[in-house]
């Protein structure tokens, strides 16, 4: 192995970005190049020794470094690489620059950074194996076959049309029957037929749903916007937000700019938020371009299945990259992207929640600009941050479809008022009010399907007591949050309790620890509203009622099956969380369900309002799909509250005004940009002595930066999870630039170095 005696002299240099925690961001750590390895370059997978103990390490080079730059001490002391990665990984110069820019903007080392973007399958080459091909030989010896299978071999392979081989070793002996590879074996040992050695990766096709893939005439609409974007699509990096209600046909619009990159040679990379709760899209994409190669990158693939498709698009092969935030990394080569886009791009599983916490939205849109190539960014429900990128910054160019699709049609949306409602309910349990019963029992009636909308999984959100005085909610020993009661799978009689936080499980208390009373059950999930739909239509059969929700759809195989049946229409009440408003699209859906608009408005949370105006908008937008007339029925204690009375209107534009109104006025983003840094610790005191220190240091930069807004120390609104306390201080700018610089200050100064005890997250989405 080259390299082992780092005092060799090396051939050159080269910065590398290592997988562990050491922190040289953005830059990385210099070694030596060793002779043998002069074709090293830039983008390489290699194997270096880091630390004392020289532990061989994986990385990548990501800058070759001159002998002039280095200080001469320095150059004495460096260590040499090892090799090469065996997995034979090498990254484009894009995707390289792309980490570099993550590391330095959301305060990540690059080492962890980099550690993120090439799937663990293809690091240990998954799926890997070496084939035999089997052809005749052309000049064989004069040896002749021993027996009649070695025969039947032989004249089947000279029955074969030149074209149909060589043949795989264990395909030839499927195809003639034989229970062993043995006879084509002792064919080869005797030069009568030869074999080929091939390495691959061997992988099963990734499943998908399968999908009416019509063509279709765009609309004079769509026209507009397909032209607009076809126009600057060879002209560089240009950026578009496709504002277009639910339905209008964004998909067509992507499908036929897509269609023009792939004829000119080039390849799309296609992000959506989560595949396997958007497997229409998905199918649709890929239905749509037989002939061409379209490569699915995603949580729902098996390790070998992702080591394939990681390939194929290495290799330059794939007119289409489909797939999740982190397909955002494909290895597309440099020089192939020719048009990003960003379905669904308000859509909050863009942002990772650990180091690197990216935004793969605003990655993607970092993307574009190294490959100069167009980005568009699509949404009925798009986020302040594009709408005030596009509206008031205009960084962006907005493109509207204003109608729906020909074929669908748009639903009546109704509000409940369910303070005056529940006056009218027996029960105080039940959640169903009298006009949604009647509207579900009319649609089903009719044959037609329901969705129903319940935001909370489980069967109920607190364990309490049922005396006011006593007060007593059953909490987490381990976070400041109540338990949630599941029922059990064994039995819908059975419950117990989990914490949504740190996942930790307990049994049900019948007794309240106070004063033993009974403990009642407040507040529903969809396993609450699933026994109430039950109760209500006991001759709805057991399967024509299925709740989704990520406790029913742990794997992907039962979420394609329960869309496969709600496709079928056997399912006639499909319910769930908002995985239900993401972009299901089935014309037999007559009535929309909102069961309680109000849980993302009682989230403590600046964007509570945006989040429930987008959840509303989403799930309405999943009716109206047939010919027929459909109703959506929003219930809530809030039927005046802003985002609640405009989603039912539809009036996004109003609300987008009149909500960065707000975010202009409390100086929040997108009109600011903002970084939280939380510090957590087992102990009390010094988590606040930590958010302390380092509001502290912040404090004495602030005035370095124009126009700086930073908050003292506060508890988070989750003062506690998994056992750490957690204090968080915010800092806010007016722009991105000064942000990073202030930040990339408080770094350098090691006034914020990111640990296991530091979470800084830039541009956050949650806030609790
Ligand atoms: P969106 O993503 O904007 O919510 P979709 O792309 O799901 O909307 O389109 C909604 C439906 O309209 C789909 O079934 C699609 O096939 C259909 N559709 C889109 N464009 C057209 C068109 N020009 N003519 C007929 N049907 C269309
Ligand atoms: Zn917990
Ligand atoms: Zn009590």
């Amino acid at each position: 192995m080259p390299g082992l005696l780092w005092n060799d002299t090396p051939i050159g240099y080269a910065r590398l970005a290592l997988e562990r925690g050491v922190d040289r961001y953005p830059d990385g750590l210099t070694y030596g190049i060793p002779e043998g390895l002069d074709t090293l370059a830039v983008g390489d997978r290699v194997v270096a020794p880091l630390g004392r103990g020289n532990t061989p390490t994986s990385g990548y080079i990501i800058e070759m470094v001159e002998k002039e730059t280095l200080d001469e001490a320095m150059a004495d002391r460096i260590k040499l690489i090892h090799d090469r990665d065996p997995s034979g990984a090498r990254l484009p110069r894009d995707v390289l620059e792309l980490a570099r820019w993550i590391s330095s903007y959301y305060v990540c080392p690059i080492g962890v950074t980099l550690a993120g973007i090439l799937p663990a399958a293809v690091k240990r080459g998954v799926g890997r194996v070496t084939r035999s091909w089997i052809d005749l030989n052309p000049d064989p010896t004069d040896q002749k076959t021993t027996s009649r299978q070695q025969a039947s071999v032989m004249e089947y392979m000279r029955g074969l049309d030149p074209e149909q081989r060589p043949v795989e070793l264990n395909e030839l002996a499927r195809q003639l029957g034989l229970g062993t590879t043995g006879p084509i074996k002792k064919l080869l040992e005797k030069g009568l037929l030869l074999q080929d050695r091939r390495t691959g990766i061997h992988a099963n096709a990734p499943g998908s749903l399968s999908s009416r893939t019509v063509q279709v005439e765009p609309t004079s609409e769509q026209l507009v916007v397909i032209n607009d974007v076809l126009e600057v699509l060879d002209k560089g990096f240009s950026q578009h937000l496709l504002f277009g209600v639910t339905g209008s046909g964004k998909t067509e619009v992507y499908m036929r700019l897509i269609e023009s990159v792939i004829n000119r040679g080039q390849c799309a990379l296609v992000l959506v938020p989560e595949i396997s709760l958007t497997p229409q899209t998905a199918s649709r994409l890929s239905g749509r371009f037989p002939g061409t190669e379209v490569a699915m990158l995603h949580s729902g693939l098996t390790a070998a299945q992702r080591n394939h498709q990681w390939n194929l698009v290495c290799q330059g092969q794939c007119g289409i990259v489909l797939g999740a935030r982190s397909a955002v990394f494909a290895p597309i080569p440099d020089g192939q992207l020719g048009l990003v886009i960003v379905d669904e791009e308000h859509d909050n599983s863009y942002k990772q929640d650990q180091a690197p916490r990216y935004n793969g939205r605003d990655v993607a849109i970092r993307r574009a600009q190294l490959a100069d190539c167009p980005i568009v960014l699509g949404s009925a429900t798009p986020s302040m941050e594009s709408w005030f990128n596009s509206v008031a910054r205009k960084r962006s160019t907005l493109h509207r479809l204003r109608h729906r699709a020909p074929g669908l049609t748009s639903p009546r949306v109704d509000i409940i008022d369910m303070t005056r409602q529940r006056r009218l309910m027996e029960d105080p349990q039940d959640q169903i009010s009298a006009p949604l019963s009647e509207a579900i029992g009319q649609v089903l009636a009719e044959d037609a399907q329901v969705l129903l909308l319940q935001n909370r999984r489980g069967y109920a959100s607190y364990i309490a007591c049922p005396d006011r005085n006593c007060g007593w909610i059953d909490t987490c020993e381990h976070c400041d949050a109540s338990l949630v009661c599941h029922s059990s799978t064994l039995g819908r009689s059975l419950k117990h309790l989990r914490c949504h936080h740190c996942q930790k499980q307990q049994l049900a208390r019948k007794t309240c620890p106070n004063c033993n009373r009974t403990v009642v059950m407040l507040g529903s999930g969809t396993q609450r509203i699933e026994e109430e739909v039950r109760r209500r239509w006991p001759h709805l059969q057991e399967d024509a009622v299925q709740r989704l929700d990520s406790d029913t759809t742990r794997g992907n195989d039962r979420l394609h099956r329960i869309l496969e049946e709600f496709g079928t229409g056997r399912i006639r009440i499909l319910l769930g969380t908002q995985m239900i408003a993401k972009g299901l699209d089935y014309p037999g859906v007559r009535l929309v369900g909102v069961i309680n608009a109000d849980t993302a408005l009682n989230v403590p949370d600046f964007r509570s309002s945006e989040r429930t105006y987008a959840l509303l908008a989403q799930v309405t937008g999943r009716c109206g799909r047939g010919l027929d007339q459909s109703t959506a029925l929003i219930q809530t204690y809030k039927p005046d509250s802003r985002a609640i009375r405009l989603a039912a209107a539809g009036a996004f534009e109003e609300f987008a005004r009149e909500e960065l109104a707000d975010r202009a006025a409390f100086e929040l983003p997108p009109c600011r940009r903002m970084a939280r840094i939380v510090a957590r610790e087992a102990d009390e005191t010094n988590a606040l002595t930590l958010a302390e220190r380092i509001h502290g240091g912040l404090q004495s930069l602030v005035g370095r930066y124009p126009d700086m807004l930073l908050t003292p120390p506060m508890p988070c609104p989750i003062a506690r999870i998994a056992g750490r306390y957690r204090f968080q201080v915010e800092l806010t700018a007016p722009d991105a630039p000064s942000l990073s610089a202030m930040i990339a200050a408080a770094r350098s100064m090691e006034i914020i170095l990111p640990s296991e005890n530091i979470v800084v997250d830039v541009d956050p989405v949650s806030l609790l």
